[in-house]
């Protein structure tokens, strides 16, 4: 059986515990009412999203967002892009994937957030201590060996997190099908402090 539930020691971090026929010794979670005892993680979120639409009233938002910007990130769980940013709902879209790297899906959805949802601005952020620093393109040979293909991906993996900041920048500063490639800029997150450093594009 696992159980997932909200650590005391690590507030707002989801830890999973593997118990078999006994109880666990953090067992008391931090919000009660974020222990599951049965069910699987998905069960949980759609609970909660029973609570959310609950409380929930419409707030009459258009689509566009209100402040006309885009966020490219990584998809780290230790990056709350919203808190971090000070973002409202209705306010940015965001766009995440490991590492935060502008593939040709991010121009895609960058492409529509500009032509059709009117947003100017893209924020590309990535972080301290990314797991795609901890792996190689060789990735894609060990899967090759796994399961008899090798992905037609890119595994994205870098050594140094300022200059795929700045790859990263480049790709959409150079994309022809965005319209707004002047007010591009990168940063990277760091997890120990939450604090946003900028990266020179030059
Ligand atoms: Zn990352």
């Amino acid at each position: 059986m696992t159980l997932f539930f909200r650590s005391h020691s690590r507030p707002g971090t989801l830890v999973t515990s593997t118990v078999i026929g006994m109880t666990t010794s953090a067992s008391v979670p931090a919000r009660p009412e974020a222990a599951i005892t049965q069910g699987t993680v998905t069960d949980r979120l759609v609970e909660a999203n029973k609570r959310y639409a609950a409380a929930f009233s419409d707030p009459g938002m258009d689509a566009r967002p209100v402040l006309h910007v885009a966020v490219v990130a990584c998809m780290d769980a230790r990056l709350d892009l919203h808190a971090a940013l000070g973002l409202e709902l209705g306010d940015c879209h965001t766009i995440r994937n490991a590492g935060g790297v502008v593939t040709d899906d991010v121009i895609r959805s960058l492409t529509i957030s500009q032509r059709k949802l009117g947003t100017r601005s893209v924020v590309l952020i990535h972080h301290t201590g990314c797991g795609l620093e901890a792996i190689t393109e060789d990735f894609r040979n060990e899967l090759e060996m796994a399961v008899g293909q090798r992905p037609a991906w890119a595994v994205e993996a870098f050594r140094d997190v300022d200059q795929d900041v700045r790859q990263s920048m480049q790709r959409v500063r150079t994309s022809p099908f965005l319209v707004h490639t002047d007010d591009v800029r990168g940063f990277v997150f760091d997890v120990k402090t939450g604090l946003l450093r900028e990266i020179d594009p030059a």
